[in-house]
């Protein structure tokens, strides 16, 4: 491909951070009028459970977000010894708090603790993740349901890009219960067709070489190349993997690795996802960025399900 063919293919950068400040807009328009014309203020804590540093700039984000949007918020940092029980008491005391809607544990929990009963033990009412057995069984059942916060922005993205749903083959690399399945059952319920791939998949990019609309959700530095994509295809890229090689990042990023290698240098790596970008932008028709792609809209949705949950256990009609 010579360098003026690879310049007219190249994908339309779907802008995730601008679409996540359209929707923090609107949900600060909702906490403003449930304040104004109810009284509410919603309340979102975050239990954050031993010193895992990526975690706890998640959590960070998460808590200044929300309180530039107008809602209470609440850190609660627990040493790393903390027992299943003990998280458990806590967890008891914020579903009986009044002011608290939204309860958020941060994942992933140090080893000891026992994660699946203590997502149990959050009230399903107040789960913003979606995590609770029966928000995920409501989701699957297609009732009302908090959806968990990644895919629940994944598909707001589609819609909000125009990207057309109903009838499209829909491929998700990665089963997971917090990215790949609850994809699945969204992009299900917008009448997509959908295949999940995963570590035993055989073939893939026969596979995802099909697909309308392609998400890899893996955690392996460009997994997803030239070969995997469709042409014209939209690739959503859900993989937050570090990047330390200089080398590497010449050979992923292509034209665009000086900036990415001076950010190695100046902090040691650069963020990066499951898709090979230089190779996937000349064959993709649009593609989310790493980093500016799905991140800020798991945050965005985190938000909005707080607001979701207020409204709901305290009987507000929704004015969405
Ligand atoms: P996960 O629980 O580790 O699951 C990874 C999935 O990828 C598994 O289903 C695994 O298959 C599959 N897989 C692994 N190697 C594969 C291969 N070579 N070919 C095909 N499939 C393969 O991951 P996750 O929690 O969903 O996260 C995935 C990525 O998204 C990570 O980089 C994570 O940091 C990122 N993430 C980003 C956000 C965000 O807000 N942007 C949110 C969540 C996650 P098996 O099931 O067979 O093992």
């Amino acid at each position: 491909m010579t360098s003026s063919q690879t310049e007219e293919c190249r994908a339309e950068i779907l802008d995730g951070a601008r679409i996540a400040e359209e929707i923090k807009r609107e949900v600060a328009g909702r906490v403003a009028r449930l304040s104004r014309e109810q009284g509410i203020r919603p309340g979102l804590v975050a239990v954050r459970v031993g010193d895992d540093p990526a975690s706890a700039v998640y959590v960070r984000n998460k808590v200044r977000t929300s309180e530039s949007l107008g809602l209470l918020s609440e850190h609660l940092a627990l040493p790393a010894e903390t027992t299943t029980e003990e998280l458990l008491a806590i967890v008891a005391q914020l579903n009986a708090r009044e002011d608290v809607d939204g309860i958020l544990v941060q994942l992933p929990l140090p080893p000891g603790v026992d994660e699946s009963r203590v997502l149990a033990a959050v009230d399903p009412r107040k789960d913003v993740d979606g995590f609770h057995p029966i928000n995920v069984g409501n989701l699957t059942l297609e009732r009302e349901a908090f959806v968990p916060c990644t895919p629940a922005g994944i598909y707001e993205l589609l819609m909000r890009a125009g990207v057309p749903i109903s009838g499209a083959h829909a491929c998700i690399v990665g089963r997971s219960h917090i990215v790949g399945r609850p994809l699945a059952q969204l992009l299900l319920q917008g009448d997509a067709t959908v295949t999940i791939c995963h570590s035993r998949t055989k073939n893939l990019s026969e596979i995802t070489h099909d697909a309308d609309i392609l998400i890899a959700a893996v955690g392996h530095i460009g997994l997803i190349r030239r070969e995997h994509v469709k042409p014209g295809a939209t690739v959503i890229d859900v993989g937050m993997n570090n990047l330390t090689d200089e080398a590497q990042a010449r050979e992923l990023f292509g034209e665009r690795a000086d900036e990415r290698i001076e950010v190695i240098r100046k902090r040691g790596s650069t963020l990066i996802g499951d898709v090979h970008p230089a190779e996937v932008e000349t064959v993709a028709g649009r593609l989310t960025p790493v980093p500016g792609g799905v991140g800020p809209l798991t945050v965005a949705m985190l938000m909005r399900n707080t607001v979701q949950a207020a409204q709901r256990r305290r009987g507000v009609t929704s004015d969405e």
